[in-house]
């Protein structure tokens, strides 16, 4: 808990393992003949190396006794963050998004963000969801199913108008298991089940997965592979970039005693596709 991590520099480095490893993946590199469609269409392709993930669990104030405080934020301190990001020409967009520029078949704004809840909280829908909407900016919901049904989770419908508002929905399994330590059959119902049940609730193909608390090896990787996944986010400090392993991104968590003067020193240092230097961050286990 509250461990000093260093960030390490552009991209990141550390990939874990090479993306080629994994069977039926696609190439990052876009085709030759989409950049030349790109640039004959005139569009112009903007598609930066490494993109800040910010991580999000709760929008609002730990109520007493709350289990894991560090995961609340202060809802006037998620718009302080948010609006500091706006002012500084960052935009907001979907991971699937950003793994699609990847692989040359989308673009990105010059200074992409990409702002992600973990489990699937009311508060996201409360607090944070109309301060992006204001802004039209998406931000993707890792929805753990099992929070549908608890009292602090979101219901169906509200999962449903963050779809329509252009939110991502991402898989956090069906009840966040620690996926290391699950048998197979216990990881393939997790990751299989979770994906089928959010195609069957809101009519969606999540391309995406979050490791619950950040924990994975390559047993699991593989399994998110096999059950469809083309990226999935970390818990690891850091930019998430295009040379490292899909199934490994790294993001930038938002914990709810981390100085906003830390946050922003950190993405102040991202210059369109690089992290200059090597800033810290305070990093805990998350749920
Ligand atoms: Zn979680």
């Amino acid at each position: 808990m509250g461990a000093i991590a260093a960030l390490a520099t552009a991209g990141c480095g550390g990939g874990r393992s090479a993306p080629q490893r994994l069977a039926g993946r696609a190439p990052h590199r876009p085709a030759a003949s989409s950049i030349q469609r790109r640039r004959a269409l005139g569009v112009r392709g903007v598609v930066p190396a490494s993109v800040p993930v910010l991580g999000f669990h709760e929008i609002r104030n730990p109520p007493p006794g709350a289990r894991y405080p560090e995961l609340y934020l202060d809802p006037a301190k998620f718009a302080r963050i948010v609006s500091w990001l706006r002012q500084r020409g960052f935009q907001a967009v979907t991971l699937e998004r950003v793994i699609r520029a990847w692989r040359g078949r989308a673009t990105l704004p010059e200074r992409p963000v990409v702002l992600t809840f973990d489990d699937g909280y009311a508060s996201v829908y409360r607090f944070a969801f109309p301060v992006l909407q204001r802004l039209h900016w998406p931000g993707v919901l890792n929805l753990e199913l099992a929070e549908l049904h608890s009292p602090d989770g979101l219901r169906p419908p509200e999962v449903r108008a963050l779809y329509s508002a252009g939110w991502e929905i991402a898989s956090h399994t069906l009840t966040h298991p620690d996926l290391t330590q699950a048998s197979a059959p216990q990881l393939r119902h997790e990751l299989v089940g979770s994906r089928r049940l959010i195609s069957r609730l809101f009519g969606v193909q999540a391309s995406d997965f979050c490791y619950p608390a950040g924990r994975f090896d390559r047993r699991v990787e593989r399994a998110v592979a096999a059950a469809g996944y083309r990226a999935a986010q970390t818990e690891l400090p850091g930019l998430a970039a295009r040379s490292d392993d899909p199934l490994a991104l790294r993001r930038i968590m938002i914990r709810r005693d981390e100085p906003l003067a830390t946050v922003f020193s950190l993405l102040s240092r991202v210059r369109g596709a690089a992290l200059s230097a090597a800033p810290v961050v305070r990093t805990a286990p998350g749920r």
